[in-house]
């Protein structure tokens, strides 16, 4: 049978009947790449590899989760649903809100979204909302509304998102054959970290693997709430998928982190969009500002000397760059030479 997406593949491990109606759109499986070039630009001496999330139905890995969350609303008979989002959750539930046939209602934080990630909710036919505030207030008025309004929260407060989101952590161990020594990861609402350490440990205790890797979480600095130890007000960062003051799965962050021996820091903006052209430049991978952050994490921590030399390294690449098109324009340095339609300006401007 062809790939038919992850409730699916790891059925087994997730919560579903045979009798679940699956919504999906075979998001997951997406490609572990080795990076050499990148390791060699580091100055890195491990196994890196890229897992790339933009290759995801939406564009990130929101999929993972929202596959799972929209399957269970389904199941409960449910009629809407609803998130506050940075943008790609909301790319991710109008998307599969639409597929289940149930109404997607989304709220975003106004002018904080990347315009890829806006086209795709008005495609999909979401009820868009966008607020005069940052994602942490949005989070704040969708758990009011569904704990008071029968429209089921598909934030990955959702223990569903998380269920779908920890398949992340088995394909990387499928693809290597055992954990990583390393996950570095962006660290944004820290649903993602708390679903991938969830699902290593849930790989070691079937005895699929024997080991489990260090989780190191980054955030943007400007955003740095775990780092700092209290809640931002005024979250800033031009990775607006990790613009978040008030994480909402803070606490399992630090538990991951804790329970494996990791680390959670945060990286600038200006390492950010250093990784994030390195990323493209060196691997042809254009993945969005916000997922650089594992790769500037990566870099921040090697000079640190946490890394040991000759392991497996994982970075997870959250998002597509192709959603924000802007930021990639705004900062590749590239420069477009125009001519004339004539063979020989052409040649003129190649340097033939
Ligand atoms: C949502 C998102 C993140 C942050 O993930 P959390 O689970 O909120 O920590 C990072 N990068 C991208 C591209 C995202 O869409």
């Amino acid at each position: 049978m062809y790939y038919q997406g992850l409730i699916n593949k790891y059925r087994k491990y997730l919560p579903v009947t045979d009798s679940t109606e699956i919504v999906t759109l075979n998001e997951g499986n997406t490609p572990l790449i080795k990076a050499d070039n990148l390791a060699k630009k580091i100055g890195i001496n491990v196994n890196l590899y890229l897992k790339f999330e933009g290759c995801n139905p939406t564009g990130s890995f929101k999929d993972r989760g929202m596959t799972m969350a929209v399957t269970k609303a389904k199941e409960a008979g449910a009629n809407a649903i609803i998130c506050a989002s940075t943008g790609n959750t909301s790319a991710s539930a109008a998307a599969y809100g639409a597929k289940a046939g149930i109404k997607t209602f989304v709220l975003i934080p106004d002018g904080y979204i990347a315009l890829g990630k806006l086209s795709q909710a008005m495609m999909y036919g979401a009820e868009i909302i966008a607020i005069k505030g940052n994602f942490d207030q949005a989070l704040d008025c969708v758990r009011e509304i569904s704990s008071k309004y029968p429209v089921t929260l598909v934030n990955s407060v959702n223990p569903y998102r998380i269920e779908g989101q920890k398949t992340g952590a088995f394909e990387i161990c499928d693809a290597l054959g055992k954990a990583p020594e390393y996950h570095f990861i962006p660290v944004g609402n820290a649903g993602n970290i708390t679903a991938y350490w969830k699902g290593y440990k849930e790989y070691r205790e079937a005895g699929i693997i024997n080991n489990l890797p260090k989780m190191a979480g980054f955030e943007a600095e400007g955003s740095a709430a775990i780092v700092r130890g209290e809640r931002i007000l005024t979250p800033e960062t031009i990775a607006t998928a990790i613009r978040i003051g008030n994480p909402a799965s803070w606490k399992q962050a630090e538990a991951a982190r804790d329970e494996s021996g990791g680390k959670i820091g945060c990286v600038t903006d200006e390492k950010i969009i250093e990784a994030y052209k390195m990323i493209a430049s060196t691997e042809g991978i254009l993945c969005e500002p916000a997922s650089a952050a594992s790769v500037a994490g990566l870099i921040q921590a090697h000079t640190a000397g946490f890394v040991q030399p000759e392991t497996d390294v994982v970075c997870i690449l959250t998002g597509n760059g192709l959603k924000d098109p802007d930021n990639a324009i705004k900062y590749s340095n590239a420069d477009v030479k125009k001519t004339s339609a004539e063979i020989n300006d052409v040649l003129r401007v190649m340097g033939i």
